[in-house]
């Protein structure tokens, strides 16, 4: 995976990304990162790349022209035309299921708006994915943009190691990832899950998922609302129903779960 960075900070994406597994990535060459610096396409010579908008109004809008001159030179370049994901917070909100679409691609340009965000013109003229990496508004698109790429990048063969890859995450089959524990057994006296000392994998198996299905439940019920759930899954979460009080969900959160069950 390729991955270009237009932006006004090349050093925030290259301190980022040139770190922990991400840098290993690099480094190792199963990654590789170009951030293109939208300043030296200034149109004044003086690295203004900003200008007042059209109609009034707070804040500066970078310019057209100086973002599409770094994009003509890149696609010059590198002789391609990669999909261009701007990151804006009108954009589609970025999930675990985009991120494996856009690890398919072998190249991807990501650009990152400053201040009040970018002349519209250019939007129009080179990006094709508009991406947002939630609601709420940041002052610039280099960390989501670095968020886009740490997430994507972990699906590239050779990224993670063997021991950090082909593990159960959060999302994977639509559930929040169950509890984990390490080291020691009895940490001021609070007590490891006994059944994850039991050595039978067929009952750990089990535990997991019952925990992934009750953390989805209580964090995101909306999750659950949409995961493929078998006979045992159903069992378990109608047992949470029958535990009279115990079973620690809210009166809502039975309602919603006895109208999942319902179908
Ligand atoms: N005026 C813009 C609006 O209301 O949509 C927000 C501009 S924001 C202050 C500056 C830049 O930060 C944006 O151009 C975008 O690149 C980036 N940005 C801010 N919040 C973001 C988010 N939630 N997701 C992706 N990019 C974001």
């Amino acid at each position: 995976m390729n991955y270009y960075v237009l932006t006004l900070f090349p050093e925030m994406i290259e301190n980022g990304m040139n770190t922990s597994i991400i840098g290993r990535a690099i480094a190792g060459g199963y990654l590789s990162l170009e951030t293109v610096n939208i300043r030296d396409y200034s149109l004044t010579g003086n690295g203004r790349i900003d200008d007042y908008p059209y109609g009034g109004g707070a804040g500066m809008v970078m310019q057209a022209e100086p973002i599409f001159r770094a994009y003509e030179d890149l696609i010059r370049r590198i002789e391609k035309k990669p999909r261009v994901v701007y990151l804006t917070p009108q954009g589609r909100v970025f999930d675990q299921r985009m991120a494996e679409e856009l690890a398919r691609e072998e190249d991807l340009v990501f650009l990152c708006g400053h201040y009040e965000g970018v002349d519209e013109r250019v939007l129009e003229e080179i990006v094709t994915d508009h991406v947002s990496i939630g609601d709420y508004v940041l002052t610039g698109g280099e960390l989501p943009a670095m968020v886009m790429m740490d997430s994507i990048s972990r699906m590239v063969p050779g990224v993670l190691s063997n021991q950090e890859s082909g593990q159960y995450e959060s999302f994977q089959d639509g559930l929040l990832e169950y509890p984990q524990y390490s080291r020691p057994e009895d940490w001021r006296g609070k007590q490891v899950p006994p059944v994850l000392l039991s050595g039978h994998h067929g009952n750990v198996d089990r535990w997991r998922r019952d925990q992934s299905l009750f953390r989805t439940l209580k964090n995101r019920p909306e999750l659950l609302a949409h995961a493929e759930l078998d006979k045992k899954d159903r069992r378990y979460l109608q047992s949470l129903l029958d535990e009279e009080g115990s079973s620690g969900l809210t009166a809502e959160e039975k309602k919603f779960l006895a109208k999942l069950l319902a179908f």
